[in-house]
């Protein structure tokens, strides 16, 4: 048996034994206040199920196997996989571990029951840290939650206000699906490697969504095609989309009241849902 109360972050590192893979964006956490600050967070949302992409070392899993509710870890690393089986799954209950990629691994059914409370936390790893927020987005899984902990950059997109230098699909996607708060910065001497950038810690709540259910796929492409070209007017880039012309979409934009030059970063989320509503 192994004292998990022995356990520290780096202590787990260390135990890991092997060269990092910057192709798998291993920036492991070493500091315990940022691991407890993230559990702490998860722990607000009043979790059933605890799903963590990306173990690594387990350093964030130690601070989550506090809150004694069954995780469930996906990791694509194999000698990472079987690190945190062989470290947590004698010494915490109900903990498993799916080793593939976050990005198309089948989840567990928990993940699919509002009831169960699932909630994710993540590390993420930087590279595909987007992508895995918009799977579970695009799979519209009934989570009760998020903590998540992108670069300070990707952050600062998710909580960008229109006409910023910062603002974009993240943003109005993510504030369509998220109520989201900035739990905390975090200096890169928090990780090993250290990475070049700070990292920000975000919370999610799924928020009261404006469109039905069956729209919402719609909508997505919607916005993706209005970010599609940057620095294009909107018009420029949602040409050929749902079947209308540039001309069509100068004429509809401007009966709604826009600017036809206006450009897609100019747009509240209520402007897109004006928008998409107009045309759905
Ligand atoms: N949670 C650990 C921590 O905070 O110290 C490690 C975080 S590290 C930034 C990202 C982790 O995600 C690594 O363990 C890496 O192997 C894993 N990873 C990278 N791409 C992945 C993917 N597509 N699916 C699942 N895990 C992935």
């Amino acid at each position: 048996m192994i004292d998990l109360y022995a356990l520290t972050p780096r202590s787990l590192v260390e135990g890991l034994r092997r060269r990092l893979k910057k192709s798998l964006g291993q920036n492991f956490l070493i500091d315990e206040n940022i691991t407890r600050t993230i559990a702490t967070q998860v722990d607000r949302l009043h979790p059933g199920h605890i799903l963590e992409i990306g173990p690594g070392a387990g350093a964030l899993t130690l601070a989550l196997s506090s809150l004694q509710r069954p995780i469930t870890v996906i990791e694509k690393d194999d000698d990472c996989a079987r690190y945190v089986e062989r470290i947590f799954s004698e010494n915490v209950a109900n903990f498993n571990v799916i080793h593939g990629d976050a990005l198309n691994a089948p989840l567990p059914d928990f993940c699919s029951q509002s009831d169960a409370r699932t909630v994710l936390a993540s590390n993420l790893p930087y590279n595909v840290a987007s992508q895995i927020y918009f799977r579970f987005i695009d799979e519209d899984l009934p989570l009760a939650g998020m903590v998540l902990m992108f670069q300070r950059e990707v952050a600062l997109r998710f909580i960008a206000k229109p006409a910023t230098s910062a603002y974009g699909l993240l943003s109005v996607l993510g504030q369509y699906y998220h109520d989201i708060d900035v739990v905390t910065d975090v200096d890169p001497h928090a990780f090993v490697p250290a990475p070049k950038v700070t990292s920000t810690v975000l919370a999610f709540v799924p928020r009261k969504r404006e469109l039905d259910k069956d729209d919402e796929p719609a909508f997505r492409a919607f916005v993706r095609a209005a970010f599609s070209l940057r620095r294009k007017t909107l018009t420029n880039s949602l040409a050929g989309f749902a079947q209308k012309s540039k001309s069509e979409w100068q004429t509809l934009i401007s009966e709604l009241g826009f600017e036809p030059s206006c450009r897609a970063e100019s747009l509240s989320k209520a402007d897109f849902i004006r928008i998409f509503k107009a045309i759905h």
